[in-house]
């Protein structure tokens, strides 16, 4: 079927919408500009919906509290689009929200940096959707199935607020699942234009990169760690490196850039470092990055980092930026163990006086546990740490409601 065939068979949201009482918690958490309503919070529910339909809050005294698209798939069954003031959801709505997270962007092309983060979900009143723009191509990731019977007027009003060659559809795990509420519809569908192997060409800070938009992680790059990145590359010049979890080499490059003679990517996905040898490939043209040696190692990280330090293999700077490790409440205590773990690791491959830069992406992990952890684990190394400073992701990740505060990165030297 073509694109416009199947957009049109996607049923048009309900005009009726649901109401619902919730805990006294949760209003109290509505109040605040919290985001989202857990199904075990909703203490009244009158009428049923369907994935996207709206769904309004109410108070105690039947006052409006917030309105938000239902999702009956998730236990996260409403993510809030506006609170306090009643208004319609409608497109006039969808373009304020867009503009707003069109103009918090505006200065970056002329710093450099073609690709960003152009809506940030719950961050950008916008629950559930992401839209990373790489240069020509936008890539739109839904984490609810409530979006879907939005999406063309999603389209229509990118198309006129952000408009872009190309437009690519990702689906998190869980929408992905959903066939009942795709409508045909599936991960990695191009929506407009062509990407041509799948890759989306962009810059950072003017150096060159290329998005895997149709297979790579979250939209095909990290960009929530373009700020880091640069400060690695800042940091960089005449040290030798050693970025674990190196992903596609985004720390590699910049580390290049910046005039390090020695850049190891470790990972344990050999097209993630197939790509990060194309990136430095890409950014040959300058000289510090062609004088730069960089090497592969896809292995295991925690296996890589100890066999290195038995070869006595040191470095000047690592960087050690893994995936989430508490995707629940449940694991944060095995998260903090992990993140224990490769400190010390690190610092077992870290020269004398090196900097180590940790960071972590997990949100259920809070920036103070997160530093103590790595604290703690330094000074039982016999390596305490001097921390330099303490940082957070790109402003293009604008932090809306706690969680949206994930990011958390150490500079420390041991
Ligand atoms: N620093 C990267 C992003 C890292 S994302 C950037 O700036 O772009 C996390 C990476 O960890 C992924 O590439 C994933 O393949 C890798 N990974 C996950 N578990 C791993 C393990 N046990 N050992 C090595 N790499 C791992």
């Amino acid at each position: 079927m073509t694109l416009p065939d199947l957009l049109a068979i996607i049923p048009a949201p309900a005009e009726r919408r649901l109401a619902l009482r919730v805990t006294p918690a949760a209003q109290h958490a509505l109040r605040t500009g919290h985001p989202w309503v857990f199904d075990q919070a909703i203490t009244e529910q009158k009428g049923t919906g369907a994935p996207g339909d709206l769904a309004v809050i109410f108070d105690d005294r039947r006052k409006f509290l917030a309105i938000g698209l239902w999702d009956p798939t998730s236990p996260l069954r409403v993510r809030v689009l506006q609170h306090r003031e009643p208004t319609s959801i409608d497109e006039a709505w969808l373009r304020d929200r867009l503009e707003a997270a069109t103009t918090l962007r505006r200065t970056l092309p002329a710093a450099g940096v073609t690709g960003y983060r152009l809506v940030h979900g719950e961050n950008d009143g916008l629950p559930g959707l992401v839209v990373d723009r790489y240069d020509a191509t936008l890539v739109l990731k839904l984490y609810t199935v409530a979006w879907i019977p939005r999406l063309r007027a999603l389209l229509t009003v990118l198309a006129a607020v952000a408009p872009a060659a190309n437009v690519v559809l990702r689906l998190s795990r869980e929408v992905a699942s959903q066939d009942a509420h795709l409508f045909g519809l599936a991960d990695a569908r191009v929506l407009a234009g062509e990407v041509a192997g799948g890759i989306a060409p962009f810059l950072e800070n003017g150096l060159r990169f290329e998005a895997d938009v149709l297979r790579g992680q979250k939209t095909g790059f990290f960009l929530d760690q373009r700020d880091n990145r640069a400060q690695v590359g800042r940091l960089a010049a005449g040290k030798r490196v050693l970025n674990v979890f190196a992903y596609s080499g985004g720390f590699s490059v910049y580390a290049a850039a910046g005039g390090a003679p020695e850049v190891v990517s470790l990972d344990v996905s050999e097209p993630a470092l197939a790509a990060a040898e194309r990136h430095l490939a890409l950014n040959a043209d300058r000289p510090a990055v062609r004088a730069a040696r960089h090497t592969i190692l896809v292995a295991d990280a925690f296996d890589a980092l100890g066999e290195l330090h038995r070869q006595k293999r040191r470095f000047d700077l690592v960087v050690v930026d893994p995936p989430s490790f508490a995707k629940r409440e449940s694991e944060v205590s095995v998260a903090l163990q992990a993140y224990a773990r490769l400190t010390g690791l690190a610092l077992g491959v870290l020269a004398k006086g090196g900097l180590l830069v940790q960071a972590s992406c997990s949100s259920r992990v809070s920036a103070d546990a997160f530093v103590e952890t790595v604290q703690r684990a330094a000074a039982r190394a016999g390596r305490p740490l001097r921390a330099v400073t303490r940082t957070g992701h790109a402003l293009d990740h604008p932090i809306g409601f706690p969680a949206g505060a994930y990011l958390k990165c150490l500079y420390a030297t041991a």
